[in-house]
């Protein structure tokens, strides 16, 4: 366990401070989530790496650096209501659940959800609920909220997503197809007001969706 936190605080010394996130709350919440315990337990001692990690049905747990970047540019705090769209192992809505007030992550693979479900519950995450479904449509019944994580490349940004972010949102999204993705960052100024910032390349497994323009599910 020791071993695991002075792990989870070297990584966020060597891949994320020095990569240049400074939100003291991203960097408290990475040191203190136990990665470790969102992989499979052959794969732990790889928990720490500077690298996605296989989780299952063809997904991965992102780089612990590009969650970070991600929940830094949503400008998460405390007291926010956030949605996740991809929760996956359900790591990234552990490090949200450690900073805001209220996660709500979606998952469209039921086994994955289920197990993310599991984890979070072993750990005592009682503000974070994982639900199945296609998160494309986000969660309409739980909207609006103060920021949205996309944690899979949308081949456009979903109109419901913008539509469910509060005024003041953040929306944090890898937009692009397979010549790349950029990492967006759209911020709801107004009821009809959104402005769109392009903040870094990044590479994710797809988010299938329901959007007009987006593939077809498998
Ligand atoms: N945040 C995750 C990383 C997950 S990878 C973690 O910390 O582990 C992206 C996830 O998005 C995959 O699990 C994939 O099944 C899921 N996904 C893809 N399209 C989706 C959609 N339309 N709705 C919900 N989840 C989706």
């Amino acid at each position: 366990m020791t071993d695991h936190r002075s792990k989870a605080r070297r990584m966020v010394e060597t891949q994320i401070a020095r990569r240049g996130v400074r939100d003291s709350h991203v960097l408290r919440a990475m040191a203190q989530a136990p990665r470790e315990r969102f992989v499979d337990a052959d794969m732990a001692d790889l928990a720490y790496e500077d690298m996605p990690l296989p989780i299952g049905q063809g997904q991965t747990i992102s780089q612990p650096y590009i969650v970070a970047a991600m929940i830094e540019a949503a400008g998460v705090r405390p007291g926010d209501r956030v949605l996740e769209v991809g929760a996956g192992s359900g790591y990234a809505a552990a490090v949200l659940g450690l900073i805001a007030k209220q996660v709500y992550a979606v998952e469209r693979l039921e086994t994955l959800a289920a197990l993310a479900r599991q984890r979070l519950a072993a750990l005592g995450y009682r503000n974070v609920q994982v639900l199945t479904g296609d998160g494309a449509r986000g969660l309409p019944d739980h909207a609006p909220f103060d920021a949205i994580l996309v944690s899979a490349g949308a081949p456009s940004v979903p109109a419901a997503l913008k539509q469910q972010l509060a005024t003041g949102g953040r929306l944090v999204i890898p937009v692009g197809g397979h010549d790349g993705q950029r990492l967006k960052k759209i911020i709801r100024r107004t009821e009809d007001h959104y402005e769109e910032q392009d903040l870094e390349g990044v590479l994710f497994v797809p988010l299938v969706g329901v959007e007009p323009d987006a593939p077809d599910r498998p």
